[in-house]
């Protein structure tokens, strides 16, 4: 099992497809995994329900295959595909579909995988965040373990770490969040036989352009928690729950906005995996 691995440097090593003795092999040369926190959620009428899960797997994917050819085994590991709820009730991630497990629930399965992938000898674990709710859990998670175990669990945001370079990659210049441009593009990339793009409409919700105080905007944005609120009007006149313009979504864009995110996540992988 151990010649796959060390000779066949192009092939994307998926947990899921994976023999026992295949992940023994992979443990003793120090393979790192990493698992995506997904969601099965509304996304409007033009994406699917497990719209978030499908672009973890495809960025876990594409790092993957990015680091075989470096020499570096990331092996693509199981998704969790189910989030916390929205942070408000009447958000429009509520619409039918969602399928939500409680913040509580989340960390304590997402503390059992990770133990599991530990007892099977992984060393280095990184959670990729697919999903802004489930963000909380993520590092709850990352932090208990690394404290308690032998082993390294690291929580990968890339909305934070590819910010620099985002800007100007898509084609409108308003915000787009949930269902938008950019995830509409990374889809018509993955899956466009899954995207209805003449159901497509844009949205854009009443969010005040600058914070009203410093630090004043998602943590999961970048943002500090000094004051952490949500504004109840900000989905008001929503259309269909997503907010952005995903009309203008391309799978070229898609496809350039994954290299950049694959490259982010390989430079963090790169930096831990170094002799
Ligand atoms: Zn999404």
């Amino acid at each position: 099992m151990s010649v796959r691995l060390e000779t066949d440097h192009h092939k994307v090593l998926i947990f899921d497809e994976m023999t026992s003795p295949d992940i023994a092999a992979a443990v003793a040369v120090n393979a790192p995994v990493i698992v995506t926190l997904g969601a099965m959620e509304q996304h409007g009428a033009h994406l699917p329900l497990s719209t978030d899960t499908y672009q973890g797997l495809d960025t876990c994917r594409r790092a993957s295959a990015l680091l075989a050819k470096e020499g570096i085994p990331l092996i693509v590991g199981p998704a969790i595909p189910f989030g916390p709820p929205p942070f408000l009730s009447e958000s429009p991630k509520a619409l039918p579909g969602t399928i939500n497990i409680s913040n509580d629930t989340l960390r304590a399965l997402l503390h059992d995988v990770c133990a599991s992938l530990i007892s099977s000898g992984f060393r280095r674990i990184y959670l990729l965040m697919s999903n802004v709710e489930s963000e909380y859990a993520m590092h709850i998670v990352a932090k208990e373990l690394t404290e308690t175990t032998e082993a390294n669990i690291v929580t990968l945001n890339w909305l934070i770490g590819i910010r620099p370079k985002y800007k100007g990659m898509l084609v409108s210049d308003k915000p787009q969040g949930h269902g938008g441009e950019g995830e509409t593009a990374r889809m018509l990339a993955t899956a466009p036989h899954l995207v209805r793009m003449e159901e497509a409409r844009p949205y854009h919700p009443n969010l005040p352009l600058e914070p009203v105080v410093p630090g004043d905007f998602l943590p999961y944005l970048g943002g500090a928690i000094g004051r952490y609120r949500f504004d109840r009007d900000e989905f008001r006149g929503m259309v269909d729950g997503i907010t952005g313009d995903p009309q203008l979504a391309t799978a070229e864009t898609g496809e350039k906005s994954y290299a950049v995110i694959v490259e982010w996540i390989a430079s963090a992988i790169r930096f831990d995996m170094r002799p």
